[in-house]
């Protein structure tokens, strides 16, 4: 008996070192981090614009974390394979996500979604909010936005609408713009808006909706047309271009959030490190002035938060699965 007893005893004894021993074994772990490169996933092409916002920030993150953040574009189905491949990673804080508002509008998309975002991420902070832009070819024959449309009505089985795949922001944003205006025209998937960018400056689509971050200096360049900025007001890095609004669009209006994650379970010490890296990245002077070239801006601090980013992204779920459902839009 009392050796049962004892050896009762000892094997709690034992369990405890071990797991004692396991949670210095993870806190030094957590300590020591970052000790190798981490890599920041975006889900589309390299040189597009959430590329471009990743690699504006991830270059501040690596001199905040003393590791250098490597970008790996995954790209294709509107970016939920570059997420799920977050979702799917080791929780070490080695791999993390920069994904924009399409996470949102995913889950009423697709039907065949292997991740849910609000459950097998870790959200870490908003990163900054995008202004779209409605750009053309340069050759089409129209120059503000009420010709564009006219154009499109008079040819709506020859023109082509360029966008990054469903579930992307230029396919919701083409989405809207076609059913306000009651247009259904042919649209051409990309695995990301540069390379249709790179097809709309040689001719082979007609027009798309991108975000600043990736159509300002092809604008300004006079390379492609811009003919309206979709935010309510004028953007500062292209002060010629009217707002979908003042240019005859009554009300329509999308901002492009950006949002950092990392896969569920990702230990919260790690996940406070890239909460400060992110934060640190947001107020420095070089990030703030190459997001004003590109006509943004970093989130406000409160937004730049776990706490703001999960119900952000609640709500954003919310907000979009009954446009979408009625729209009837959907992939496999
Ligand atoms: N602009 C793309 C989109 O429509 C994404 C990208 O290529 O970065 O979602």
């Amino acid at each position: 008996m009392l050796q049962k007893k004892l050896i009762t005893v000892m094997s709690v004894a034992a369990l405890s070192i071990a797991a004692f021993t396991s949670a210095l074994t993870s806190q030094t772990a957590q300590a020591a981090y970052p000790d190798k490169p981490i890599t920041m996933i975006v889900p589309f092409s390299a040189g597009g614009p959430t590329d471009t916002v990743a690699r504006t920030i991830g270059q501040v993150m690596s001199k905040s974390l003393g590791q250098q953040v490597l970008i790996e574009n995954v790209g294709g189905a509107g970016g939920t394979i570059g997420t799920g491949r977050v979702a799917a990673a080791n929780p070490d804080g080695y791999t993390i996500l920069l994904m924009h508002f399409g996470i949102s509008t995913a889950p009423s998309l697709y039907r065949n979604m292997k991740y849910d975002a609000t459950k097998d991420l870790e959200p870490i902070g908003l990163v900054t909010e995008v202004p779209m832009t409605i750009v053309g070819k340069k050759d089409l024959p129209a120059n503000t936005l009420n010709e564009l449309i006219t154009y499109l009505r008079a040819n709506k089985s020859k023109v082509s609408m360029a966008n990054a795949g469903i579930g992307s922001a230029s396919h919701a944003c083409g989405m809207l713009f076609m059913s306000s205006l009651e247009l259904d025209l042919l649209t051409v998937p990309y695995k990301g808006t540069q390379p249709a960018m790179t097809d709309l400056l040689g001719g082979q689509v007609d027009f798309m909706c991108d975000q600043t971050t990736n159509t300002t200096s092809q604008i300004k360049g006079e390379k492609i047309k811009g003919f309206a900025v979709t935010s309510k007001t004028r953007n500062a890095a292209l002060p010629n271009l009217p707002t979908t609004d003042e240019a005859g669009m009554k009300g329509f209006t999308i901002g492009v959030w950006h949002g950092m994650w990392t896969p569920k379970s990702t230990p919260k010490a790690i996940n406070d490190r890239l909460v400060k890296a992110l934060q640190d990245a947001l107020k420095d002077k070089d990030v703030i002035e190459r997001f004003a070239n590109l006509g943004t801006a970093p989130e406000p601090l409160n937004r730049q938060t776990p706490e703001a980013l999960r119900a952000h992204l609640i709500a954003e779920i919310a907000k979009w699965s009954p446009i979408i459902k009625k729209a009837g839009v959907y992939a496999e």
